[in-house]
Protein backbone atom coordinates (compact mmCIF):
# COMPACT_ATOMS: atom_id res chain seq x y z
CA UNK A 1 0.00 0.00 0.00
CA UNK A 2 2.69 2.53 1.19
CA UNK A 3 4.82 1.26 -2.01
CA UNK A 4 2.60 2.60 -4.33
CA UNK A 5 2.98 6.14 -2.66
CA UNK A 6 6.44 6.56 -3.04
CA UNK A 7 7.99 9.28 -5.29
CA UNK A 8 9.53 8.53 -8.90
CA UNK A 9 13.48 9.76 -9.32
CA UNK A 10 15.76 10.25 -12.08
CA UNK A 11 19.09 8.09 -11.72
CA UNK A 12 21.91 9.52 -13.78
CA UNK A 13 24.38 7.30 -15.01
CA UNK A 14 27.33 9.44 -16.03
CA UNK A 15 30.47 8.25 -17.14
CA UNK A 16 33.59 9.11 -20.05
CA UNK A 17 33.63 7.00 -22.87
CA UNK A 18 34.48 3.65 -22.50
CA UNK A 19 33.42 3.02 -19.09
CA UNK A 20 31.40 0.57 -19.72
CA UNK A 21 28.23 2.06 -19.07
CA UNK A 22 26.32 0.59 -22.16
CA UNK A 23 26.59 -3.04 -20.65
CA UNK A 24 25.35 -1.72 -17.23
CA UNK A 25 22.20 -0.27 -19.16
CA UNK A 26 21.00 -3.49 -20.95
CA UNK A 27 21.38 -4.72 -17.77
CA UNK A 28 19.61 -2.71 -15.37
CA UNK A 29 16.90 -2.04 -18.42
CA UNK A 30 16.32 -5.98 -18.54
CA UNK A 31 16.37 -6.65 -14.83
CA UNK A 32 13.84 -3.74 -13.69
CA UNK A 33 10.95 -3.27 -15.96
CA UNK A 34 10.17 -0.77 -13.45
CA UNK A 35 13.16 1.48 -14.74
CA UNK A 36 12.34 3.29 -18.19
CA UNK A 37 15.41 4.93 -20.33
CA UNK A 38 15.52 8.23 -21.16
CA UNK A 39 15.81 7.91 -24.60
CA UNK A 40 17.99 11.52 -25.78
CA UNK A 41 17.52 13.79 -28.55
CA UNK A 42 20.94 14.29 -30.39
CA UNK A 43 22.82 15.94 -33.92
CA UNK A 44 25.25 13.43 -34.47
CA UNK A 45 24.51 10.30 -36.69
CA UNK A 46 23.26 7.03 -35.85
CA UNK A 47 25.90 4.20 -35.84
CA UNK A 48 25.43 1.07 -37.94
CA UNK A 49 23.63 -0.97 -35.03
CA UNK A 50 21.67 2.17 -33.62
CA UNK A 51 18.12 2.28 -33.96
CA UNK A 52 16.30 5.91 -34.90
CA UNK A 53 13.74 6.02 -31.67
CA UNK A 54 15.28 3.37 -29.37
CA UNK A 55 18.81 4.65 -28.77
CA UNK A 56 18.50 8.15 -29.64
CA UNK A 57 16.06 10.52 -31.32
CA UNK A 58 18.40 11.43 -34.42
CA UNK A 59 17.27 14.78 -35.39
CA UNK A 60 18.80 17.92 -37.43
CA UNK A 61 20.47 20.63 -35.82
CA UNK A 62 17.68 23.00 -37.21
CA UNK A 63 14.95 20.97 -35.54
CA UNK A 64 17.23 20.80 -32.70
CA UNK A 65 17.82 24.49 -32.11
CA UNK A 66 14.32 24.77 -32.59
CA UNK A 67 13.29 22.59 -29.91
CA UNK A 68 15.86 23.87 -27.40
CA UNK A 69 14.14 27.40 -28.27
CA UNK A 70 11.15 26.54 -27.24
CA UNK A 71 12.13 25.12 -23.97
CA UNK A 72 11.83 21.67 -24.93
CA UNK A 73 14.96 20.38 -23.09
CA UNK A 74 15.84 19.58 -19.32
CA UNK A 75 19.14 20.32 -20.41
CA UNK A 76 21.35 20.22 -23.37
CA UNK A 77 24.81 20.11 -23.83
CA UNK A 78 27.34 20.58 -27.09
CA UNK A 79 29.81 17.33 -26.72
CA UNK A 80 32.18 16.19 -29.07
CA UNK A 81 30.60 18.69 -31.60
CA UNK A 82 27.31 17.38 -31.22
CA UNK A 83 24.44 18.50 -29.59
CA UNK A 84 22.53 16.08 -26.94
CA UNK A 85 19.44 17.07 -25.02
CA UNK A 86 16.61 15.71 -22.87
CA UNK A 87 13.26 15.87 -24.05
CA UNK A 88 11.68 17.59 -20.30
CA UNK A 89 7.93 16.23 -21.32
CA UNK A 90 9.11 13.04 -21.57
CA UNK A 91 10.90 12.63 -18.18
CA UNK A 92 8.43 14.28 -16.25
CA UNK A 93 5.58 11.96 -17.94
CA UNK A 94 7.72 8.68 -17.33
CA UNK A 95 8.23 10.12 -13.80
CA UNK A 96 4.57 9.98 -13.11
CA UNK A 97 4.73 5.61 -12.69
CA UNK A 98 8.27 5.02 -13.47
CA UNK A 99 11.77 5.92 -12.28
CA UNK A 100 14.08 6.75 -15.45
CA UNK A 101 17.35 6.03 -15.91
CA UNK A 102 19.58 8.05 -18.03
CA UNK A 103 22.64 8.29 -19.67
CA UNK A 104 24.39 12.02 -19.96
CA UNK A 105 27.21 13.68 -19.76
CA UNK A 106 28.44 16.12 -17.19
CA UNK A 107 27.19 19.27 -18.38
CA UNK A 108 23.80 18.23 -18.58
CA UNK A 109 24.01 16.34 -15.33
CA UNK A 110 24.85 19.65 -13.47
CA UNK A 111 21.91 21.64 -15.24
CA UNK A 112 19.45 18.87 -13.99
CA UNK A 113 21.03 18.79 -10.47
CA UNK A 114 20.79 22.72 -10.81
CA UNK A 115 16.75 21.93 -11.04
CA UNK A 116 13.70 20.90 -8.80
CA UNK A 117 13.44 16.94 -10.66
CA UNK A 118 14.28 14.81 -7.56
CA UNK A 119 17.81 12.79 -9.02
CA UNK A 120 20.19 10.82 -7.71
CA UNK A 121 23.81 10.98 -9.20
CA UNK A 122 26.21 7.34 -10.29
CA UNK A 123 29.46 8.23 -11.59
CA UNK A 124 31.14 5.00 -13.42
CA UNK A 125 34.72 4.35 -14.05
CA UNK A 126 36.58 1.03 -15.87
CA UNK A 127 38.87 -0.76 -13.41
CA UNK A 128 41.66 0.83 -14.35
CA UNK A 129 43.73 3.60 -16.99
CA UNK A 130 44.78 0.83 -19.26
CA UNK A 131 41.45 -0.84 -19.36
CA UNK A 132 40.24 2.15 -20.04
CA UNK A 133 42.27 3.41 -22.88
CA UNK A 134 42.18 -0.33 -24.23
CA UNK A 135 38.62 -0.17 -24.63
CA UNK A 136 38.12 3.05 -26.37
CA UNK A 137 40.32 1.75 -28.97
CA UNK A 138 38.49 -1.60 -29.08
CA UNK A 139 35.34 -0.23 -30.07
CA UNK A 140 36.68 0.12 -33.78
CA UNK A 141 33.69 2.26 -34.85
CA UNK A 142 35.73 5.39 -34.07
CA UNK A 143 39.09 6.94 -35.61
CA UNK A 144 41.67 7.66 -33.91
CA UNK A 145 40.93 11.28 -34.30
CA UNK A 146 37.29 10.84 -32.70
CA UNK A 147 38.87 8.73 -29.76
CA UNK A 148 41.17 11.31 -28.74
CA UNK A 149 38.39 14.47 -28.33
CA UNK A 150 37.03 11.22 -26.35
CA UNK A 151 39.83 10.94 -24.34
CA UNK A 152 39.88 14.84 -23.62
CA UNK A 153 36.64 15.21 -22.89
CA UNK A 154 36.76 12.39 -20.70
CA UNK A 155 39.69 13.49 -18.43
CA UNK A 156 38.32 16.63 -17.89
CA UNK A 157 34.92 14.83 -16.73
CA UNK A 158 37.21 13.08 -14.11
CA UNK A 159 37.82 16.31 -13.08
CA UNK A 160 34.66 17.13 -11.54
CA UNK A 161 33.78 13.49 -10.05
CA UNK A 162 33.42 14.72 -6.26
CA UNK A 163 30.29 16.64 -7.52
CA UNK A 164 28.44 13.76 -7.83
CA UNK A 165 26.68 11.11 -5.36
CA UNK A 166 27.90 7.74 -6.15
CA UNK A 167 31.05 5.95 -7.55
CA UNK A 168 30.42 2.84 -9.44
CA UNK A 169 34.06 0.82 -10.47
CA UNK A 170 33.55 -0.98 -13.62
CA UNK A 171 35.51 -4.10 -12.80
CA UNK A 172 33.22 -6.69 -12.73
CA UNK A 173 29.34 -6.12 -15.05
CA UNK A 174 27.27 -8.05 -12.51
CA UNK A 175 28.81 -6.57 -9.67
CA UNK A 176 28.85 -3.19 -10.84
CA UNK A 177 24.96 -4.00 -11.68
CA UNK A 178 24.29 -4.99 -8.46
CA UNK A 179 25.53 -1.92 -6.59
CA UNK A 180 23.95 0.19 -8.52
CA UNK A 181 20.54 -1.65 -7.57
CA UNK A 182 21.24 -1.15 -4.25
CA UNK A 183 21.93 2.52 -4.45
CA UNK A 184 18.61 2.55 -6.19
CA UNK A 185 16.90 0.45 -3.29
CA UNK A 186 18.64 2.75 -0.47
CA UNK A 187 17.60 5.86 -2.31
CA UNK A 188 14.08 4.81 -2.67
CA UNK A 189 13.59 4.23 1.11
CA UNK A 190 14.42 7.70 1.99
CA UNK A 191 11.69 9.44 4.26
CA UNK A 192 11.26 12.52 1.55
CA UNK A 193 10.26 9.57 -1.07
CA UNK A 194 7.11 8.69 0.95
CA UNK A 195 3.97 10.72 0.35
CA UNK A 196 1.53 10.34 2.40
CA UNK A 197 3.01 8.98 5.20
CA UNK A 198 1.96 11.09 8.15
CA UNK A 199 -1.66 10.58 6.91
CA UNK A 200 -1.37 7.10 6.59
CA UNK A 201 -0.24 6.26 10.19
CA UNK A 202 -0.97 9.36 11.77
CA UNK A 203 -5.05 8.54 11.74
P1 LIG B 1 27.58 8.80 -27.67
O1 LIG B 1 27.52 9.71 -28.86
O2 LIG B 1 28.87 8.04 -27.59
O3 LIG B 1 26.37 7.92 -27.56
O4 LIG B 1 27.55 9.75 -26.40
C1 LIG B 1 28.49 10.76 -26.26
C2 LIG B 1 28.29 11.46 -24.94
O5 LIG B 1 27.05 12.15 -24.92
C3 LIG B 1 28.25 10.53 -23.73
O6 LIG B 1 29.08 11.10 -22.72
C4 LIG B 1 26.82 10.55 -23.30
O7 LIG B 1 26.71 10.36 -21.92
C5 LIG B 1 26.41 11.95 -23.69
N1 LIG B 1 24.96 12.08 -23.86
C6 LIG B 1 24.09 11.20 -24.39
N2 LIG B 1 22.84 11.67 -24.34
C7 LIG B 1 22.92 12.88 -23.73
C8 LIG B 1 21.95 13.87 -23.36
O8 LIG B 1 20.75 13.76 -23.57
N3 LIG B 1 22.43 14.98 -22.76
C9 LIG B 1 23.76 15.18 -22.48
N4 LIG B 1 24.10 16.29 -21.88
N5 LIG B 1 24.69 14.27 -22.81
C10 LIG B 1 24.28 13.14 -23.43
Amino acid sequence: MINKNKKNFLIILISPSGGGKTAIFKKILADNTEIKYSVSYTTRKARINEINGVDYNFVSEEKFIEMKQSGDFLESALVHGYWYGTSKSYVISILKNNHIIMDIDVQGAKQIMNSEIDQITIFILPPSREVWLERLKGRGTDSDEVIQVRLKTAESEIKEIRDFQYLIINDDLENAVDNIKTIIKAEENRIQRYKNIEIYYGG
